[in-house]
């Protein structure tokens, strides 16, 4: 479909920000104020060590080289790009912004990621919660109803994790015509989706915000780094509030490094393949009532006891994830789509027991 389209809401930014927020100017740090120069200069400026390790200079607070090299891969502005210590760190910094402890609140469509209800909690927001349809797509309808003056972001995952499945597009864009607060779409798995991101749809909606990471397809979980991609005006905001320094020097020299590389095509295939190997064994196994399709690098299945298979699992030395206590996951069983080696091993031993 044609996403292409002007939107209708009269969206404000000053609207939806923090009175506070809106006041502060952001911290200005030693490298803030002065870290480029032509010639080789001496920094006196820090209270840093002197003695040269690869790590005595605090880091890069903007994080440039990283933020650059995104723009360029991801086609978009420098200046729409904001980096954290995981998504996170990133959602937290979207609730601080934007929600008015004790008075805000936000919608969140269970089942879905837990973080957004955790720090939802942490800052004092309340969280209402409009359950998915049966076919694990966003009630539109109720979600709009649920909407209050005091809404500011309405959290879309998309694809979901536990359920899988990629959101429609016409749910999205409803959503980010009709409603005048933030819509933050979670795409941690848009690599392994068949869907297109909307990192392309921008410049088109001011009320957008999209998180990725590099935990998931990218495999860099360890290093802790989640994005933001949103209007300027937006990052700009962010950026008053995020702590100086808060990606460190290793995870940026890192993670430039690895993004260079270009290996993210290669394992992708092989591991959108392997999911598909997975789902094909996994139609065999009699306990198994049913198998959501994946447009992520996990499968979320319907068994006859969930607990009685993830402790049979765990005996068998194999960890999965149990997602029974969810809304609309009944004895659901999420596993992740490991090496060709490992997901065998999982298909020899389900088909043991
Ligand atoms: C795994 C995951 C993330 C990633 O979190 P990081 O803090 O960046 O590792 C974000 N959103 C969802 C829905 C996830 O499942």
């Amino acid at each position: 479909m044609n996403k292409n389209i002007t939107p209708i809401s009269t969206f404000s930014i000053e609207n939806i920000v923090r009175k506070s927020i809106l006041k502060m100017k952001p911290y200005s740090s030693a490298r803030d104020e002065f870290k480029e120069f032509e010639t080789k200069v001496v920094f006196l400026d820090a209270n840093e060590n002197p003695f040269s390790n690869g790590y005595n200079r605090y880091p890069d607070p903007q994080q440039k080289q990283l933020k650059t090299l995104l723009a360029k891969q991801k086609k978009v502005s420098l200046n729409q790009i904001l980096v954290g210590n995981g998504s996170d760190e990133v959602l937290d910094l979207l609730f601080r912004a934007f929600c008015e402890p004790n008075q805000d609140n936000v919608i969140t469509l269970p089942p879905t990621y837990g973080m957004y209800g955790v720090l939802a909690d942490l800052n004092a927001i309340e969280n209402k919660e409009i359950l998915l349809t049966d076919a694990f797509e966003p009630n539109v309808g109720e979600i709009l109803k649920a909407v209050s003056e005091n809404t500011k972001i309405i959290f879309l995952c998309s694809p979901n994790n536990p359920t899988g499945n990629s959101f429609s597009d016409e749910s999205i864009l409803y959503l980010l015509k009709n409603f005048n607060g933030l819509v933050v779409l979670d795409e941690a798995y848009i690599d392994f989706s068949s869907k297109e991101s909307w990192l392309s749809e921008l410049n088109d909606f001011p009320n957008l915000v999209i998180i990725q990471t590099l935990s998931k397809a990218y495999g860099l979980a360890g290093l802790r780094i989640g994005i933001v991609y949103a209007s300027e005006e937006i990052i700009s905001i962010l950026n008053k509030i995020k702590p100086p320094y808060n990606l460190n020097t290793a995870s940026q020299e890192i993670a430039l490094k690895k993004l260079n590389q270009n290996t993210l095509a290669a394992q992708l295939k092989k591991l959108i393949s392997e999911r598909e190997n997975v789902i094909n064994s996994l139609k065999s196994i009699t306990f198994i009532e049913r198998i959501f399709p994946s447009d992520a690098n996990f499968i979320l299945v319907k068994v006859d006891d969930a607990t009685l298979r993830y402790n049979q699992l765990i005996q068998a030395g194999i960890v999965i994830r149990n997602r029974s206590n969810q809304p609309l996951c009944e004895n659901c069983l999420r596993i992740t789509i490991g090496t060709k080696e490992e997901n065998n091993q999982l298909i020899t031993i389900l088909k043991s027991l």
